[in-house]
């Protein structure tokens, strides 16, 4: 490591943004006064509340009744941002490496990042979208062929097809027929799994939508230029001249890394103690991720909440061990 770099060493590094995350770096800026890094492999923050369901109500968060999970993640963020730790999306961290002097080095697919400690926040493991497998259309990833909506305005002026029966297909089928020059929405089934007033919104719309229909094959030289796609009840095949494949397939999910990285695991989970502690020096774990041994596994936020102050009270401790594993009152510290 270099000079320059060793001015880049955070104090806690947090790996995934989703409400344990999200919470934890708050608690580490704010609370602990930490410098403090997080990274989301996803180009947003919230995970499986931004991902799987930004329109349910949540009712069991303590101080809030009743809150749609975006409006939480819009709060989180918020409180997250508040003491302005360092925020990298779209990065996946994939490699752990302890060099001398107790830093760890986290490797992306992009970057390297350094810290002292790193708390492991990962959920069910990283959010990957979809894909079809079919190789005629994954030739033109980034070039025609979209995972993710990051910039609605690029497909202005564009033929569009969207690949998907959720919310997510549904909603940015509606959301870009004002925008693309043409829509055309393909669901493989007759029935839509989308919210039914998105639902009765499309069909009294523009939009094309072509059911119960697939896609066959991409055709194009430098980009996208055309799709086949077939009725997979009849045979019939239609082919659509399209600038722009958006496929909303949903999400797998991969938790693989961790046995690679030597964390002792409790089948896909992280093994922690009480202390939110890994096997792993200077390594957390918390949220759905974690599986804290002599205590009960729950996938709850608010239990994500818990185990993130107390795995950023024990990184705190760890790095300056006269500090006090207590954090005080945030009352006295007006964090915000
Ligand atoms: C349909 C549904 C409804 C639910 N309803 C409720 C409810 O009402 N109340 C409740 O308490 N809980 C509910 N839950 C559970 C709750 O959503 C989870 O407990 C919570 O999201 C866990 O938060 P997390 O931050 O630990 O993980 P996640 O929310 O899974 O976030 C993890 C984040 O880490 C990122 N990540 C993963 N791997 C990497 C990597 N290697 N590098 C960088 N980033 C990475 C992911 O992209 C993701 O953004 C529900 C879950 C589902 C699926």
């Amino acid at each position: 490591m270099t000079d320059s770099s060793l001015q880049d060493v955070y104090d806690i590094t947090i790996i995934g943004a989703g409400p344990t995350g999200l919470y934890a770096a708050f608690y580490a800026s704010g609370m602990r006064g930490m410098k403090t890094k997080i990274i989301e492999a996803l180009d947003k923050v919230g995970g499986q509340l931004t991902i799987l369901y930004p329109d349910k109500y949540i009712y069991d968060v303590a101080g809030f009744p009743k809150i749609l999970a975006k409006d939480l993640v819009r709060q989180l963020e918020y409180q997250a941002l508040s003491h302005n730790p360092t925020v990298v999306l779209g990065e996946y961290v994939k490699e752990i490496e302890f060099l001398k002097d107790k830093i760890i080095m986290l490797k992306t697919d992009k970057n390297v990042h350094y810290t002292k400690t790193a708390l492991i926040c990962t959920g069910r493991g990283a959010l990957k979208p979809r894909k079809l497998n079919n190789p005629s259309v994954e030739r033109f990833e980034g070039r025609g062929v979209y995972y993710q909506v990051t910039d609605k305005w690029q497909f202005r002026d564009k033929q569009v097809m969207i690949v998907g029966g959720g919310d997510s297909a549904v909603d940015w089928a509606l959301e870009l027929k004002d925008i693309a020059s043409q829509v055309i929405l393909v669901h493989r089934r007759e029935g839509f799994r989308a919210h039914e007033r998105s639902v009765a919104e499309l069909f009294n719309s523009p939009i094309k939508v072509m059911i119960p229909y697939e896609v066959k094959e991409a055709y194009g030289s430098d980009k996208l230029e055309s799709v086949k796609i077939f009725n997979n009840k009849t045979g019939e095949e239609e082919l659509f001249k399209i600038d722009s494949l958006i496929l909303q397939l949903g999400y797998e999910v991969d938790s693989s890394i961790f046995r690679r990285w030597g964390l002792e695991m409790i089948d896909n989970f992280i093994k922690v103690n009480g202390r939110m502690e890994t096997n792993l020096p200077g390594v957390y774990a918390a949220g759905d991720i974690a599986y804290p041994i002599d205590s009960v596994k729950l996938n709850l936020i608010v239990v994500g909440f818990a185990q993130a102050a107390i795995a950023v009270n024990m990184a705190k401790n760890y790095i300056d061990p006269s500090s006090s594993i207590f954090p005080g009152h945030s009352s006295e510290k007006r964090v915000i």
